[in-house]
């Protein structure tokens, strides 16, 4: 009987312990990847990651054919799906990767009981994040809420296990279940076709999330921990939607950037960039522990926050005219290529949330659908973060300045160049701050406020203001 290995956000041969797990037990292999747009409910991959999954199973299964083997393709339900296979092929095993998301868990419990009782054995692994989050707690025993011991207790336990080599060879059964074919999904647009900037952006794949590590750590990672925060440049890593589809894991990550420190004999770059990969633990450890995260806020007083419903603002939002350039030309990012630098989503958001006054589960909702690196445990744990309901959350009065944040971070005007053409002439002292140019310096740039480029939509100090009193009002 074949060895299922069913494949979720795992999409790589090397590092995974299921898979390699299921090619040693010595019987042919069965890989399998289905779409299941039942299970996830609301948490349905948004239209960016469904791009990336397509290109990304288009890879694992060439890969899969270069070692003898193939990827069967099929939809619907997991478990309804797993029980026709188990019937099709007699297979007896199932072997996957662990999910941390509430429905992953769930799915996983009710595989067990329905599978177990027809004598299919399920073999769970872990390999998507470095330390399991039953295996971390604080001193009384509780899960972490706070990050700077959650991640000193991380780096305590010492060197995550070496990475897996990718199996040479996988053994492939008699015959091979029907497989749907790939474009019959539809994940790739067609009219309109919204991926092209996306398309051009990014090589998904686990050979190109390899290469990009190799290339950051040649070429980025030693000026990484000092230009990480200036989104006009290319700083960080860009390994986000590889690791949110599993094409690399943090352990493969974790071992080439301390051997690349070795090597430099300098730890202080490292030691930054896995900080951040920290983050990424920090968050699932929440997720795990706290599941109704990306819902609800992690501090209950915020239910009673008083948000404002406005379409229209929130419109102007996604669509990058509010008339904030930075803020801009981050929504603006995002639509086009799927990503946007840290540090700006930290300013749309704050924006969003504080001089929008906008629930910032709508924020995640839009992010949700268009970014190609869409991470439940993240981006529930980073739109907490900034609305201050997080756990270890920046406090809700830090509210960002949009102009004093761009002119900081993108201080030549590089970025915002980059992505709102409209202001592309403007001058470095001019282009965050549009509306306090000269009639004669608008004229110059070719800029008409109100008509090539719009007025702020809100005014920033009063919008601060009025977040500041909606904040007190929690605390009666
Ligand atoms: P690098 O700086 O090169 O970092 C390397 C890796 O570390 C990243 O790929 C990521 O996995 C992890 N990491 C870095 N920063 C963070 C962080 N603050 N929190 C958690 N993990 C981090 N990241 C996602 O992967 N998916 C999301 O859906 C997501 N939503 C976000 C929403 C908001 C409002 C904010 C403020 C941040 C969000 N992030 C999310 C975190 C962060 O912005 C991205 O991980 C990062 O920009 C990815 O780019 P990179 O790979 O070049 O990062």
């Amino acid at each position: 009987a074949p060895a299922l290995v069913l494949f979720r956000r795992d999409l790589r041969l090397a590092d995974h312990p299921a898979l390699s797990a299921a090619t040693e037990t010595g019987a042919p292999v069965l890989p399998v990847y289905i779409l299941d747009d039942e299970t996830p409910g609301r948490w349905r991959m948004g239209g960016a990651s469904r791009w990336w999954l397509h290109q990304s199973l288009r890879s694992l299964g060439a890969d899969l054919e270069a070692r003898g083997s193939r990827l069967v393709l099929r939809r619907g339900e997991t478990e309804r799906v797993l029980r026709d296979l188990i019937e099709e092929t007699g297979a007896r095993t199932i072997f996957f990767t662990r999910g941390y998301e509430p429905y992953q868990r769930a799915l996983e419990e009710r595989l067990k009981l329905s599978l177990e009782a027809r004598g299919v054995s399920l073999r769970r692994f872990g390999g998507q994040i470095l330390v399991e989050p039953e295996n971390l707690a604080n001193l009384a025993g509780a899960p972490f809420r706070v990050f700077t011991p959650f991640f000193r207790a991380l780096s305590q336990r010492g060197e995550p296990s070496t990475p897996l080599p990718a199996p040479q060879k996988l053994a492939a059964p008699d015959s091979w279940p029907r497989s749907d074919a790939l474009a019959s999904w539809s994940l790739e647009p067609t009219k309109p076709d919204w991926a092209r900037g996306i398309r051009a952006a990014w090589r998904p794949g686990e050979t190109a999330a390899r290469k990009r590590l190799a290339q950051f750590i040649e070429t980025t990672l030693a000026s990484y921990r000092t230009r990480r925060d200036e989104p006009g440049i290319d700083g960080t890593s860009r390994l986000s939607p590889h690791l949110a589809f599993g094409e690399i894991g943090p352990r493969q990550i974790w071992h080439a950037v301390q051997a690349a420190a070795e090597a430099a004999g300098d730890h202080a770059a490292a030691d930054a960039y896995l900080r951040e990969v920290g983050w990424r633990e920090f968050s699932y450890h929440l997720l795990f522990h706290f599941p109704h995260l990306p819902e609800a806020p992690f501090r209950p007083e915020f239910e009673a926050f008083p948000w404002r419903d406005d379409e229209t603002a929130l419109e102007a939002w996604q669509r990058g005219r509010t008339g904030y350039p930075i803020v801009d030309a981050g929504m603006r990012q995002l639509w086009q290529t799927g990503w946007m630098h840290n540090r700006v989503r930290m300013i749309v958001a704050s924006f969003l949330i504080k001089d929008l006054l906008l629930p910032w589960q709508t924020g995640a909702d839009w992010f949700w659908d268009t970014l190609v690196d869409a991470d439940l445990a993240n981006n529930a744990a980073s739109w907490q973060w900034v609305a201050g309901s997080g756990a270890d959350a920046a406090p809700y009065f830090r509210i960002f300045n949009p102009v004093l944040q761009g002119e900081k971070f993108d201080a030549r005007g590089d970025y915002v160049r980059a992505f709102v053409p409209e202001l592309a002439k403007l001058p470095a002292s001019l282009i965050h701050k549009p509306w306090t140019a000269s009639a004669a310096a608008l004229r110059d740039a070719g800029v008409t406020l109100g008509e090539t480029w719009p007025h702020p939509i809100v005014d920033h100090v009063a919008a601060r203001a009025r977040a500041l009193t909606a904040f007190a009002s929690l605390k009666k």
